[in-house]
Formats: structure tokens, sequence, C-alpha cells
């Protein structure tokens, strides 16, 4: 039997960066259990595990001023904004 009603437990961390953070609400609208408007206008945590670690990296790459930083939990590495640097020839 599939149990639907468990605690989601979600390996990315999100930062958020309230000097970055212009109130766009992107993150709220889709990840609302994670993020939510604070009453300074800016974005604010509720809960890590929220939303999946899908929808917070969704909602981190929606930020229009990349505020929020996505930290994979199990390996330390910044999944969000990406650091590569691709060099072309
Ligand atoms: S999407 Fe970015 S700018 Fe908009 S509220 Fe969220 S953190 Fe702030």
């Amino acid at each position: 039997m599939i149990m639907n009603d468990e605690p989601v437990m979600t390996k990315f961390k999100v930062m958020i960066d309230k000097n970055k953070c212009i109130g766009a609400r992107s993150c709220v609208n889709l990840a609302g259990l994670t993020f939510r408007m604070g009453s300074d206008g800016k974005a604010e945590l509720i809960d890590q595990d929220g939303n999946s670690d899908e929808e917070k990296i969704l909602a981190a790459q929606a930020c229009p001023n990349m505020a929020i930083k996505v930290i994979n939990t199990a390996t330390g590495e910044t999944v969000w904004p990406e650091t590569r640097l691709e060099v072309k020839i």
C-alpha cells in the first residue's frame, strides 16, 4: 500500500538572500509550502521540507534576481545557481 501522507524529506536546502530579494513572489507561487512573503515584502522560509526538491529548485530558478541558493545537503554542492564555468573554444 502506498502512503501519501508521509512527510517529504528533501535533500536540497534553500537559502534566501534578502538583500537580493525584490519581492517578485515567483518562489511563493511555485513552492508555497517552503516560502512565504514576509511583512518586509521579501521572501522568507517556512519549512525546508515543505515542497519537493524539484519544486524548490524550480522556485529558485524562477527567481528573477537569483536571490535563492540551493545546496545539496548530501554532497555539500551548490545546485543553484550553477557555478560550473563553460569554456568555449
Ligand atoms: S522569487 Fe526571488 S525576488 Fe521574488 S520573492 Fe522569491 S526570493 Fe524574492
